[in-house]
């Protein structure tokens, strides 16, 4: 609850920041790290390399390459409590294609992500509320791709033909949602486990370059909360919105044609799109330009009003990635 507390005096939007470790071929190559994290632990990171400007950056938090998934989700797990006490929240995942964001959001069957472990969280404070409230739990996974929805859950869809088209309409009381999109109940942990499984394994289908394809699409889970206090009857409803974003990169001059091009310009589009919404929502701008695409059109309800954000950034310790890396801090200062 002092959390909560905290949260609320500084204002709703989050932001963390995580770097990977350097690969055993960078390693190889002698590929020396430019970020320094002697003041993680006050959110605090440095940015030193030759030929360019020191630079400090700050943030809520700071996981330097030893953090594990472990460290992380001790600070995601006050979000699931967020949802429990009504709130929608949105963890995003930004960052240059191989910095860890599918690491950070999905991880791995041996080391789980922070989409497994808030769903953990939550059921174990679900379990600990069991004599005062009844939840129900439901789970949708979609992807877009090039401004179009797919269902992950849905069978037989493939990457790039959305065998349904599926298309955001406003319910009433200006709630959003997608008609026809699969919501998957789940009552148990090993449930959860399957669906996300499923909807991870449907990411890859029918893509020629599964790595390539999921680098161009935002993947999204939402995991809807009904809660009923069981003594005055009173309802809830909540959403938890977990978003592994398409990679920030600029591509090159000679990669931008056809295809290729459209879909950097729709990955620009809407990641510009979101940083323009959590920073109006940060400065508490009049007009959120929610409708600028289909991503911050899909989280309208669920950013701004009773919600909370928190975005990841994610970076590179390579001195190659310099100006990804220092690209995506940059956005990230400029949504807090
Ligand atoms: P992205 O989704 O941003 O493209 P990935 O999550 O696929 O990046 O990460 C790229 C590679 O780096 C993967 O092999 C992943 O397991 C590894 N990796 C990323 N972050 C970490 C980390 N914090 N610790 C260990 N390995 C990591
Ligand atoms: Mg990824």
């Amino acid at each position: 609850e002092l959390y909560n507390k905290v949260l609320e005096l500084k204002g709703n939007i989050r932001v963390f920041c995580r770097c990977r470790p350097l690969n055993t071929e960078e390693i190889a190559l002698g590929a020396s790290m430019v970020i320094n994290f002697d003041a993680a632990t006050e959110g605090e990171l440095t940015v030193r390399s030759n030929g360019w400007p020191r630079k400090t950056f700050k943030f809520d938090a700071v996981f330097g390459p030893e953090a594990d998934q472990a460290d992380v989700s001790e600070d995601t797990a006050p979000f699931a409590t967020s949802v429990l006490d009504g709130y929608n929240v949105c963890i995003f995942a930004y960052g240059q294609t191989g910095t860890g964001k599918t690491f950070t959001m999905e991880g791995t069957e041996e080391a789980r992500g922070v989409n497994y472990r808030t769903l953990e969280e939550l059921f174990n404070i679900i379990g600990g509320r069991e004599k005062l409230f009844r939840y129900e739990i439901s789970v949708s996974a979609l992807e877009v791709y090039n401004e179009q929805i797919r269902d992950l859950l849905a069978s037989g869809t493939q990457p790039g033909v959305s065998s349904k088209r599926l298309e955001i309409r406003q319910a009433s009381e200006g709630v959003h949602h997608v008609p026809g999109l699969v919501e998957a109940h789940v009552s148990n942990m090993s449930e959860v486990w399957d669906v996300l499984q499923t909807g991870s394994n449907a990411r890859a289908v029918g893509s020629t370059n599964a790595n390539e394809h999921s680098s161009r699409s935002h993947c999204i889970h939402c995991v809807m909360v009904k809660g009923e206090n069981l003594l005055n009857g009173e309802c809830t409803r909540s959403k938890l919105w977990l978003v592994d974003l398409a990679g920030s990169e600029r591509i090159s001059k000679t990669e931008a044609q056809g295809e290729r091009l459209k879909e950097a310009q729709n990955i620009n589009r809407s990641l510009s799109a979101l940083g323009d919404v959590i920073a109006a929502l940060a400065t508490k701008s009049p007009h959120i330009p929610f409708r600028n695409s289909k991503l911050t059109h899909l989280l309208q309800d669920s950013l701004g009003g009773h919600s909370k954000a928190l975005m990841f950034v994610q970076i590179s310790p390579n001195e190659k990635d310099l100006s990804e890396t220092l690209c995506s801090l940059n956005f990230a200062s400029r949504v807090k």
